[in-house]
């Protein structure tokens, strides 16, 4: 048996067990817990935060203290990311009746195959999407099946001919990523002819206005006639929770200090890590198409790999002739709901005070009520795994 098919398995036969009238939500104390806290309270849910123990940066008290509504109830300390695979802290997870929430710094932190294979506490969403999102390969063969336009990819140093970024594998938020226009240029930063090409990902530097758009897709929730609840997609309905744009350093503001030009000529090359979130809408008549991508995305993850329930963001870069390229998708919640904890232009066309984090436990409550009333234990397999 697969490792996920294994831990997944594991994970309704714990979850059969669960105490359903006290589910608690839980996940790591960093990147979206706040609004995933206060969504999580706002539903009627008790929250668990993991925090590692002895952090410089005093994470227990700024995640017990700091924000009254995002206390949660019950905290976890681990010594290092990788304890919470330990069965000992996964039986103190199950204990609480625990839905974990995989964010950006989970699946970083504990990492995408250990979840796969070694973490059975129910988690919300689909952990066979983790490789999907996180090979570059499978991410091509996934978002250009579905019909989407990528940034072309650049075979071999040599056949750099325009802007080019390089993506090395494995890089996590931007870091280590650098642009270059020719292959002379390549060689140079790379100090020399030595090239693996299993170690980058080289492609297009697509130019024009970069959009990270974040998506809702229920697999549980449908229209009828007398209720529209969404968009169709798949099996049910998909929304537009909202849009950011990330910050990013030094890319962002480079220019403050001099040309690109003088700046290179200096040996100083800007970078991508991220370090902020600003809110932004796009243009109306390019939301359509916006749709239409994320529609086939969804049904495209279905076929490849049973789908993508939950919150998904697909990064791209609208050009000058208004074509929408995306370079990436992650397929959970992203970094960039966090301006929006009381909504978004889009979200408060949907309810109020609706962020991606209390949609989401909003999912989990709809799906624990039709359990409770249908009995049928499928429906949480359906956006649990
Ligand atoms: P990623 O880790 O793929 O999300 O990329 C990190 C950052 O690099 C993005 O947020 C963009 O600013 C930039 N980026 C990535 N791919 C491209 C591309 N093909 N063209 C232009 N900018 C890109």
């Amino acid at each position: 048996m697969s490792g996920y098919k294994k831990t997944t398995e594991k994970a309704y036969e714990i979850l059969r067990d669960y105490d359903f009238n006290n589910l608690t939500i839980g996940t790591i104390c960093s990147h979206s817990f706040l609004q995933i806290s206060k969504g999580a309270k706002d539903e009627g849910f008790k929250r668990l935060g993991i925090v590692v123990r002895n952090t410089p940066d005093k994470k227990k008290k700024f995640y017990t203290q700091a924000f009254r509504e995002t206390i949660p109830e019950h905290i976890i300390e681990v010594d290092y990311d990788k304890e919470i695979l330990k069965p000992y802290i996964q039986e103190k997870l199950i204990e609480k009746n625990t839905i974990i929430l995989a964010h950006g710094s989970f699946v970083e932190r504990v990492g995408g195959k250990e979840l796969l294979n070694k973490f059975y506490v129910p988690t919300f969403g689909n952990k066979r999407a983790l490789p999907w999102e996180s090979d570059r390969k499978l991410e091509r063969k996934w978002l250009e099946g579905a019909g989407l336009s990528m940034p072309k990819k650049i075979k071999s140093p040599d056949e750099i001919k325009g802007p080019a970024i390089v993506k090395k594998h494995g890089a996590k938020g931007g870091k280590d990523f650098f642009v270059v226009k020719t292959r002379e240029e390549f060689y140079k930063r790379k100090g020399g002819k030595k090239y693996d090409p299993e170690n980058f990902d080289i492609q297009e530097f697509v130019m024009g206005t970069r959009y990270y758009p974040h998506f809702f897709y229920s697999p549980i929730q449908k229209n009828s006639p007398k209720n529209i609840k969404g968009y169709e997609a798949g099996k049910g309905i998909l929304l537009l929770m909202s849009i950011d744009r990330r910050d990013e350093t030094t890319i962002d503001e480079v220019q403050r200090l001099g040309s690109i030009r003088e700046l290179e000529e200096a040996n100083i090359h800007p970078t991508f890590v991220v370090t902020g979130n600003v809110p932004i809408v796009m243009r109306e008549s390019l939301l359509p198409d916006l749709f239409c991508k994320a529609e086939a995305v969804v049904e495209k993850a279905e076929e490849l790999f049973g789908g993508i329930p939950g919150a998904f963001c697909l990064e791209g870069v609208e050009d000058e002739n208004l074509n929408y390229i995306t370079f990436e998708i992650s397929a959970r919640i992203v970094a960039g709901t966090n301006p929006y904890i009381r909504g978004s232009p889009y979200s408060d066309f949907i309810a109020k005070n609706l962020s991606t984090g209390r949609r989401i436990a909003q999912e989990i409550k709809f799906a624990n009520k039709k359990f409770k009333k249908e009995n049928n234990f499928d429906i949480w397999k359906e956006i649990i795994s």
